[in-house]
């Protein structure tokens, strides 16, 4: 698995969720004019004021995009919250931010 990959697909999606709501919260504006920088995106991110104003569906594509990049720094990107086993490459290529297998999944 190339977490790089992965890493840089997960900012790619955050990027897009962030464009897309920036009109509902001036603070993700900030948020895209800052470098890329891993930590400190997730840091902000974390801050719940920040999504203040998003709907729903935002707001779960973000938290589930924060939960993938910990996983990518904490080294258990890839392996099932649920069960241990791994997530599988193709269930990442299509769902990058999934953190359980499809059989967890479908429980
Ligand atoms: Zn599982």
């Amino acid at each position: 698995m190339d977490l790089d990959d992965f890493r840089q697909r997960l900012n790619e999606r955050l990027t897009q969720v962030l464009v897309r709501n920036e009109q509902a919260n001036p603070h993700l504006r900030r948020l895209l004019e800052m470098p890329a920088d891993w930590g400190e995106r997730e840091v902000i991110l974390a801050d719940r004021a920040l999504l203040d104003g998003l709907d729903t569906e935002a707001r779960a594509e973000l938290a589930a995009i924060r939960t993938a990049l910990e996983r990518v720094e904490d080294g258990t990107y890839g392996t099932c919250a649920g069960c241990g086993a791994p997530v599988g490459d193709t269930r990442l290529h299509f769902l990058p931010f999934a953190i359980t297998c499809l059989r967890c999944a479908q429980r």
